[in-house]
């Protein structure tokens, strides 16, 4: 017999819902497939479900079980996106069981395994028990994680969150309390154009641009910020563009940057520092004039290691003998939006990140029980802690 959360894997598999930014065929493409078997599944535990749809055909789901006046309230979150399909050697929506046990398939890890291990951990019973203990429980399945993370900034923009939060992705079963944030930005710098024999005449962008990058990276450089499992903020100059020509003295030179935020940081105050660093080098004569815009921007999080929700859940995970590293990751994830409304959030999960957005991706079936098991834990001391 199959066991209920690996026969609900196989089932999540089999529904597909490629990131629309990731595919074209439209029999795959939308998250609206998933929400759809979602609303059903949650509505028949005794859910009520609400959807928020900000993007047209891409509905965010929202279920909610429990008391009105909560003493507490504790959320589950799954993306219901996934990769495309393009380039697997498995067949992405099959839920092929192998004789290794593993369950292949297209978001098998990322993360309808992880997602199929908590619906399985919401049974009938410990819902009640819950509910009594005075705990509201909610499970948000969001768009868009795989692109920008839509659907948790817009559900974070609509206050839903809640005291404590898991965020389910694959990470070996091991607990993330903290990952960096990220600010995306281009810089567009401005030179005065000349004939490059004369140089002296001009302002060369492409210069202008460098001395911008030189002060930027020693101004972070002397940051006194290095976090205990995140290490420093980085920053990366991605891209740029600029001149026209080998004999002409660069007007226009436009780097896109990637600086990552450590908690604390926040895009905002990144983006008028490194505003500041260009008004001083057009005051200079170094830039005739430079403009810097956000492409896009993720806060970072961090729950402590000694917070109630990251003790509970490693005793949870030694309930079932496992020994979880409690750790910073380096991606990011819908932690970042919903760091704004969630108390404390760990990300976790059954599954490797190593076998997400692979060829032939796939989930341990007996890492994805196990899985299932902790967080059955993780509910029965919530609800213990109540009475
Ligand atoms: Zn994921």
């Amino acid at each position: 017999m199959i066991e209920h959360d690996i026969a609900l894997a196989q089932k999540l598999v089999a529904i597909p819902s490629v990131n629309p930014r990731l595919g074209d065929d439209p029999a795959i493409i939308g998250e609206h497939r998933l929400a759809d078997f979602l609303s059903n599944y949650l509505n028949n535990l005794g859910f009520a479900v609400d959807r928020h749809e900000m993007t047209p055909g891409r509905p965010n789901l929202v279920a909610s079980y429990g008391p009105q006046m909560p003493r507490k309230t504790f959320l589950f979150e799954a993306h219901l996106d996934t990769q495309g399909i393009h380039n697997m050697t498995v067949p992405p929506f099959a839920g092929i069981l192998s004789n290794e046990g593993r369950l292949y398939g297209r978001g098998a890890c990322d993360m309808k395994g992880p997602m199929a291990s908590a619906l399985s951990a919401l049974e009938p019973d410990r819902l009640a028990r819950l509910a009594e203990a005075g705990v509201r429980v909610l499970f948000i399945g969001a768009i868009g994680e795989e692109t920008g993370n839509i659907g948790a900034t817009q559900l974070a923009g609509l206050g839903i969150g809640a005291d404590e939060a898991i965020v389910l992705e694959p990470t070996d079963l091991n607990i993330v309390h903290a990952h960096k944030g990220v600010a995306w930005f281009e810089v567009e710098c401005f030179g005065v154009a000349v004939h490059g024999s004369n140089p002296g005449l001009g302002i060369n962008a492409i210069e202008g641009a460098a001395a911008w990058i030189a002060e930027m990276k020693s101004a972070l450089d002397a940051l006194p910020l290095e976090h205990p499992s995140l290490g420093k903020p980085t920053l990366n100059i991605g891209r740029i563009r600029g001149g026209s020509s080998i004999n002409i003295v660069p007007e226009r030179c436009v780097l896109e940057v990637d600086r990552r935020m450590v908690p604390g940081e926040k895009a905002e105050e990144i983006l008028d520092h490194a505003r500041a660093i260009a008004e001083r080098l057009v005051k200079h004569g170094l830039l005739r004039a430079a403009s810097i815009e956000s492409i896009e921007s993720g806060a970072p999080f961090e729950t402590g290691v000694d917070s109630s929700l990251i003790r509970r859940l490693t005793e949870a995970c030694r309930d079932e003998k496992t020994e979880p590293r409690v750790e910073g990751a380096s991606w990011y994830s819908d932690a970042g939006p919903l760091s704004k409304t969630c108390g404390q959030i760990a990300v976790f999960g059954p599954g490797s990140i190593r076998q997400a957005h692979t060829a032939d991706e796939y989930i341990s079936v007996q890492e994805l029980q196990t899985g299932t098991r902790i967080l059955r834990r993780l509910l029965d001391r919530l609800a213990g802690e109540g009475t």
